[in-house]
């Protein structure tokens, strides 16, 4: 939730500090106050129960004190023939309409004033404090209702303001998805379900309630989902399923029937249900316990979707990341039993995807969507959507007249390693950063099976001080061992020059990322890719992070411990030989790597090809079997 903290803290603060104040008013006053009707009666009565005689015809007089906050009241007993009880309630400061309830019901009613002078500014206390919180917090509310999810909207839970949204015309259409062919196949299909509903019902087909969409974020799910209502010409109520759960229980369920209640009365219709994972998850699964506001909200859901008749018009389209976590009761027939894989796409994808987002752009006669199709492997959808807008904004801002390549350039790199900072001073760790990053390249350059660079910078971004960029193979589907070991030795190339050339006492904390990504290599060699002396074996699934709860243990017991420990000896062999070969390759080069610093503190950014060319005058540099995408 994306709280104003700031909007909270400056009200809730002033509130507070004031509030503090008059409560050690009220507090002290009320020293004085209390034996005012203690003594007269001992026996305690509940205000429930006060209510409850109340109604009930029971009470013969109430008598207030301490500024209302305490009542005597009498009260008679049927079932003790009639005897006449006096009993003390203590009343709620948030009962303004009691006095006139009691003196509706025509008993007798007395107030009595509180003796001490001190104490008329101890009714005040209790009644400004209330009221100044109340002030406050509606005024801190309202400030904050116009955020979502602030708590303006958390207050009026399961009453009626739901948190989806309806859009009447989504005015998306198949055209403006590129690049998920196959999907968009698949989904042509619900758009005939929504609009020509008799030619399936005629002949007894079921039409499915439920499609998943499954693919990792920013291919395009939310966008397809849209694009089926937009053909079919039918309303889009969307929903996150992080939206169902909230901190109170009942809530989510309540939300679920408000969504089918207002989908109901719009069939036909789309619901769209994003990250379903959120509330969709196994039951009774989680360590601790399961999560009862989660569950009711899954029951909730399950139950809707039982209970409309196929053929009403509703196509409930949820999408996740996460199949495998998914409760299998949302998976059976007559549920989510239809689903489609949205994958990234590939570099015919990409080039449509490009194309589709270049329609409202200006680009320069130079830019070729070709060329950064196949510059940018692993890129979603809304990565290149990204991509060309952030380039349109770098344009607008050098007032140029249409997009170029440069500010393509800039884009991407923006896009994969963050915001440009600016270069550091020289000074020591200037320097120690760039033997870091030539560390990186020289390794890059001199490995046969290495990606070759594309430019070593001292430009920081995002959280790197410096960068090595490689040119990326195409899609590479089938990566061979020498070509994983390449990667592990070139990503210990930075560590390696820190040692040779600075020492071991100096080496930096700078090589973090890079060990992580050597072990995470290493370790894959070992367990998933059968590629160490432990044989053709595989030890462990595909993103092998442990679910909360449901693979908890399971993960781990593929394997014995004496396995569990050949393995860590596996990783830190590969990990051990590849760094000894890196540093060797290093010290073998340290001229041509000096030589480079010195180039890189100077002019902060060397490009592939000019690396190459001082690499060559010093060593043979292996040509690459792979195409280098001329930009
Ligand atoms: P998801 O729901 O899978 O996380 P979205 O549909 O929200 O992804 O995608 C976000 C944005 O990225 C879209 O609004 C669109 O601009 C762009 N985008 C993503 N995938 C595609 C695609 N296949 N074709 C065109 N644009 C896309
Ligand atoms: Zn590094």
């Amino acid at each position: 939730m994306k709280l104003p903290w700031r909007v909270i803290l400056l009200w809730t603060l002033p509130v507070l500090v004031v509030g503090f104040f008059l409560w050690q008013g009220a507090f002290s006053s009320n020293v004085g106050t209390t034996s005012a009707g203690q003594n007269a009666a001992n026996t305690r009565m509940t205000y429930g129960r006060f209510l409850e005689y109340l109604d009930a015809g029971r009470v013969t007089s109430v008598d207030l004190y301490e500024g209302g906050q305490t009542a005597i009241v009498e009260a008679v007993d049927p079932e003790l023939d009639d005897r006449v009880q006096r009993l003390r309630v203590d009343l709620p400061m948030a009962a303004p309409d009691l006095v006139s309830k009691i003196r509706e019901s025509g008993v007798n009613l007395d107030s009595h004033p509180v003796r001490n002078d001190g104490a008329v500014f101890g009714i005040l206390g209790n009644l400004v404090f209330p009221l100044l919180l109340v002030v406050g917090l509606f005024f801190l509310f309202r400030r904050s209702s116009n955020v979502p999810g602030g708590p303006g909207q958390a207050m009026n839970f399961g009453k009626s303001r739901a948190k989806f949204q309806m859009d009447a015309k989504t005015g998306v259409l198949f055209d403006d998805v590129a690049g998920v062919d196959e999907a968009k196949e698949e989904l042509e299909e619900v758009v005939t379900f929504l609009k020509k509903p008799e030619r399936f019902t005629a002949i007894g087909a079921r039409i499915p309630k439920g499609v998943l969409l499954v693919g990792p974020p920013g291919t395009g799910k939310t966008l397809l989902a849209k694009a089926i209502a937009g053909e079919a010409g039918v309303p889009f109520f969307s929903i996150s399923g992080s939206e169902f759960v909230e901190m109170f229980v009942g809530v989510g369920a309540s939300r679920v029937r408000d969504l089918f209640k207002k989908a109901k009365e719009n069939a036909p219709c789309i619901i769209f249900i994003d990250e379903i994972d959120a509330v969709g998850r196994q039951r009774g699964a989680g360590i601790g316990g399961g999560n009862d506001e989660r569950e009711q909200t899954l029951n909730q859901l399950l139950t809707e979707m039982d209970g409309f008749e196929s053929n009403t018009g509703i196509i409930i389209i949820a999408a996740t990341n996460r199949p495998d976590v998914l409760d299998s009761a949302l998976l059976r027939p007559g549920r989510f039993d239809r689903q489609v894989t949205v994958e990234a796409p590939d570099v015919k994808g990409r080039r449509s995807v490009l194309e589709v987002h270049a329609r409202n752009k200006k680009l320069a006669d130079e830019v070729s969507l070709e060329a950064i199709a196949r510059r940018t492997p692993g890129f979603t959808g809304a990565d290149l959507a990204n991509l060309l807008n952030e380039a349109a904004i770098l344009t607008a801002r050098r007032r140029k007249e249409a997009i170029e390549m440069v500010e393509i350039d800039d884009a991407v790199d923006r896009v994969i390693a963050g915001m440009e900072g600016t270069a550091m001073v020289d000074s020591k760790s200037k320097r120690l950063v760039a033997y870091h990053e030539v560390g990186h390249a020289i390794v890059g350059t001199l490995l046969k099976d290495h990606d070759p660079v594309q430019k070593v910078t001292l430009i920081p971004r995002g959280q790197a001080r410096g960068l090595t960029w490689f040119t990326p193979n195409e899609d590479q589907m089938l990566v061979s061992r020498s070509q994983l070991l390449a990667r592990i030795c070139g990503a210990l190339g930075g560590r390696a020059a820190e040692q040779i050339v600075f020492g071991d006492s100096e080496i930096t904390t700078g090589a973090s990322n890079d060990l992580q990504q050597v072990t995470n290599m290493a370790r894959q060699m070992v367990t998933r890719f059968g590629m160490s002396d432990l044989g053709p074996l595989s030890l462990e699934s595909q993103g092998g992070e442990v679910f909360l709860g449901r693979d908890l243990g399971a993960s781990r017991s593929e394997y014995s411990e004496k396995v569990a420990a050949r393995i860590d000896t596996q990783v830190r062999a590969i990990s051990e030989a590849c760094y000894q070969d890196t540093l060797k390759l290093v010290e073998d080069n340290r001229e041509v790597v000096d030589r480079l610093v010195d180039l890189l503190v100077d002019k902060e950014t060397i490009d592939g090809e000019e690396f190459r060319q001082i690499v060559a005058e010093y060593a043979e540099v292996p040509v690459k079997d792979q195409v280098v995408p001329q930009l």
